[in-house]
């Protein structure tokens, strides 16, 4: 379930937590340090998500088989039950699968792998996870339906693993109240679930402002703070006071300062309340508050948002998971789907990024030492133009379909002959808006060129930061160099801004930094027509902006460029913000 997650902290035995704080009385007052990476306040005791459980590696052989096998039965037996509890509790869905997933502990097969593998000279804990592997590498071999289930498998393992050593359950943790969740990292398994209403705060050690955990947060507005070296210092049960906009985590904090907590949350609520309809700010100047969506569940929550309509459709999980491309029929229910879910309100429908970091099951990509910088986004069809080709045709079909406005938009376009060669192919397929994104820093200095050739242009901070600082946005050790304030990111930002002034070509921005209410402002200053971001962030975005003249947006732009450190170019944005707004995001 979580493989490859960092570890934290000096001793990963005790799930990257010491078993004693450290003599760090002076540390208590401190607040710890992070990014935060989606706005808000939060008061609750710490919930670890529990670590991954691997057998030790220095684990003896069985002394006796029978005794050995017996406590693996056990364990197995508790997590059956307790799974078959679970399923009871539950409905639809979830219980199919809770009882699924009871039954495969209850394999005698399984049972029978173990003694085996006992009898080898494997102690119970490298016996158990060898025989889930053998299941595991069966599963996988005889593809669809069945190799969807192996992650199943490896969630009963770890389970099992976890009973047997005597160590806490992996994965999110029961709790009876609200509680911040805190790991070294948090895999999509992970947050597939979660609870907003009982997960109120996520702290992380690793992840960056792109990574998996951001997003997720963002979108069920959960504040949360990634790139937190500390985290590992907090104990289960503790209260923090968890500050997402700034990224502090201060630990026991004193009553002043949760009453201080509460005021600002207070004054947060008075601000997202008392704004709503489209986007402008406080003299008027309109700017466009779009949604980023990236699954049909999302389609479905989004319906209902005080928003203007889609900014950034991801379409990857139409492809990702399955052995084949989707056909064009597939294709077009689902974005006839969203443009129905839209009526009256603009979508724009990103055609498929996927490369060898996010890869097709049906397209060989080849070894790629660096696939980041391979063939990913739009380079995809240069070898594969068909598979644009499909994305495009069912696009301009649900387009007929009814009266929402589509716009198609290319990921990854570095150069202008790229954007004219995707804006072709768009209209001849009939569809007659299309634009680009700006991820490369080539495509941000030459936007002039670029300009010329669209009918709209999106900038995707997540990578044009990734590309311009030349630091992979999934390491957590990178992530000050990914803070999107840093000021070389706002220059590309402010060519973009300025080429598309200068065109008349609206320049949205949809990567994270959208959803960072003061920088939002500096982003209009920068010249930025729309936003888009995710759902949960866009009411604080709104009254953000409704907060400050297009004036004053400027100003804070100027002042975040002048700045040499992204903390610099905030505070510097800070100083001229709105009073309210001022309250609400300094601690
Ligand atoms: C971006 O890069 O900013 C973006 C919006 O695209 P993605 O995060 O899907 O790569
Ligand atoms: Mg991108």
């Amino acid at each position: 379930m979580a493989e490859g997650r960092a570890s934290v902290g000096p001793d990963v035995s005790t799930h990257g937590r010491p078993a004693v704080l450290g003599a760090g009385g002076a540390e208590m007052g401190e607040p710890m340090r992070g990014l935060g990476v989606s706005p808000g306040v939060v008061l609750a005791p710490v919930a670890w998500l529990g670590e991954p459980v691997r057998p030790p590696a220095d684990e003896p052989p069985a002394r006796d088989v029978e005794v050995a096998l017996q406590e693996v039965r056990a364990a197995l037996d508790a997590v059956a039950s307790d799974l078959a509890a679970r399923a009871g509790a539950a409905s639809g869905a979830a219980k199919d699968v809770l009882s699924a997933t009871a039954a495969i502990a209850r394999d005698p097969a399984l049972v029978d792998s173990v003694r085996t593998r006992l009898e080898g000279g494997a102690g119970p804990g490298r016996a158990l996870d060898e025989a889930f592997g053998g299941f595991a590498s069966l599963l996988a071999a005889a593809g669809g339906y069945l190799a969807e289930r192996v992650s199943d498998l490896y969630d009963v393992r770890d389970r099992a693993l976890a009973v047997l050593l005597g160590v806490p359950m992996p994965g999110v943790p029961e709790t009876d109240g609200p509680v911040v969740l805190v790991a070294s990292d948090l895999s999509p398994a992970d947050t597939a679930g979660l609870d907003p209403t009982r997960i109120v705060g996520l702290v992380t050690s690793g992840g960056g402002p792109t990574s998996h955990t951001a997003i997720l947060a963002k979108s069920l507005g959960i504040p949360a703070v990634v790139a937190c070296p500390d985290a590992w210092r907090l104990n289960e049960g503790e209260i923090v006071l968890l500050d997402g906009g700034t990224g502090l985590v201060t630990r026991q904090p004193d009553k002043a300062a949760a009453t201080r907590a509460a005021q600002r949350a207070s004054i947060w609520r008075g601000l997202v309340t008392t704004t709503s309809g489209p986007g402008r700010s406080a003299d008027g100047h309109p700017v466009r508050l779009l949604v980023n969506l990236a699954t049909m569940t999302d389609i479905e929550h989004a319906v209902a948002l005080d928003c203007e309509g889609v900014g950034l459709f991801r379409t990857e999980f139409l492809f990702l998971d399955r052995p084949d491309a989707p056909t064009e029929e597939e294709q077009q229910r689902t974005y006839t789907r969203l443009l129905r879910a839209f009526t009256d309100r603009s979508v724009t429908v990103r055609t498929l990024d996927a490369g060898a970091d996010k890869p097709l099951p049906f397209l060989a990509h080849g070894d790629e030492p660096n696939p980041a910088l391979g063939m990913r986004g739009l380079r995809l069809a240069r070898r594969h133009p068909d598979l644009l080709d499909t994305q495009l045709a069912a696009l301009a079909r649900a387009a007929t379909t009814g009266p929402t406005r589509l716009r198609v938009m290319a990921p990854m376009v570095a150069t202008a002959e790229e954007a004219r060669d995707f804006i072709d192919r768009a209209r001849a397929h009939g569809l007659d808006e299309a634009g680009v994104m700006v991820e490369i820093p080539a495509a941000a200095l030459r936007a002039e060129q670029i300009c010329a050739e669209v009918d709209f242009l999106s900038i995707g901070t997540n990578d044009l930061s990734q590309y311009t600082f030349a630091a992979d946005r999934m390491t957590g050790e990178l992530a000050g160099l990914l803070d999107p304030w840093q000021p070389a990111l706002l220059d590309l930002i402010a060519a973009v801004g300025l080429a598309g002034g200068r065109s008349g070509t609206p320049v949205g921005v949809c990567g994270e930094a959208a959803g960072d209410p003061l920088l939002a402002c500096a982003l209009v200053g920068l010249g930025v027509t729309s936003l888009s971001m995710a759902p949960g962030v866009l009411p604080i975005v709104r009254a953000a902006l409704s907060r400050h003249g297009l004036a004053t947006c400027q100003a804070m732009a100027i002042a975040a460029r002048a700045a040499s450190t992204p903390t610099a170019a905030r505070a510097a944005a800070l100083e001229l913000a709105h009073p309210d707004l001022v309250a609400a995001l300094q601690a």
